[in-house]
């Protein structure tokens, strides 16, 4: 056994007392269980801030802060307030793809709209042949999902002869994601060394997430990112990781709750993303 002293909000720390007390425990045992919860079961979930149907319709004010988002993962993809770009999240880091493909790290606190993180543990690792495009990627990766329907992670790392991405503009609010997206800009890199990060998701997921592989690049000194449309290398080293354990954290505030979010996004989204 080891003492850990922390410091919690107020609220959390009343909270405790009470359900303690409820269940005639000590806070030292229920703060403890909790936490052992927490981590047993981080292996296989993912959390997400907002759905994609909310971003489809233009919903891009921010939900969650930036510190908020990393206490769930380490690892995962999104956007900006205002569609300000492709997000990278690597290593516990934010990074910001902005519309020329440059890329800042954020490290101070802001608010996200949209994002899909995981603490990134690969169940398995391994080599591809030479992959000429996203498609050929795509069908590799297929070959190490067990299931069609699960969420899985990708952790793609190499040296890429060609990465074809794309990067948002900032939008005002309301402009629906198809319309926003005739301001993206595309480009191109050439023998970069960098990381995919990748969810795939199910079909049936369509209404809150982006079905199918969704792959955000970022080159490995940083500098360089966005949405892949296109890729191709010789040879790339995977990783997997099975998600079958959801969270999705719904907005409370703001035009979520007044937006009409009734319409099927599937197009759009095959569009877009
Ligand atoms: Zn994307």
């Amino acid at each position: 056994m080891s003492i850990l002293n922390i410091v919690v909000a107020e609220r959390t720390y009343n909270d405790l007392r009470v359900a303690a007390s409820r269940r005639g425990t000590s806070v030292d045992s229920l703060a403890g269980a909790a936490l052992g919860d927490y981590f047993k079961n981080d292996g296989h979930r993912m959390y997400q801030i907002s759905t994609s149907s909310a971003l489809v319709e233009g919903v891009y004010t921010g939900a969650i802060s930036s510190r908020d988002l990393l206490l769930h993962g380490d690892f995962g993809l999104g956007t900006f307030e205002n569609l300000d770009g492709e997000m990278v999240i690597s290593d516990g880091a934010i990074y910001q793809v902005h519309s020329d493909g440059k890329v800042l790290r954020r490290d101070d606190d802001f608010q996200i709209p949209f994002a899909v993180v995981t603490r990134y543990q690969p169940e398995a690792m391994f080599e591809t042949g030479t992959i000429t495009n996203l498609g050929d990627l795509e069908r590799v990766c297929d070959q190490h999902r067990e299931s069609n329907n699960l969420f899985y992670a990708f952790h793609v790392d190499g040296a890429f002869e060609k990465i074809h991405a794309r990067a948002v503009s900032p939008v005002g609010a309301g402009i629906r994601l198809a319309d926003a997206a005739k301001a993206q800009r595309e480009f191109e890199f050439k023998g970069v060394e960098g990381t995919l990060v990748c969810f795939w998701s199910p079909g049936y997921s369509s209404a809150f997430n982006v079905p199918g592989y969704h792959f955000h690049f970022l080159s490995k000194d940083r500098s360089e990112g966005g949405h892949v449309l296109d890729v191709r290398a010789m040879t790339l080293r995977i990783g997997v990781q099975t998600l079958c354990e959801y969270d999705i954290q719904l907005p409370d505030q703001g035009s979520f709750l007044t937006t009409d979010l009734s319409r099927d996004p599937s197009s759009d989204l095959a569009r877009t993303e």
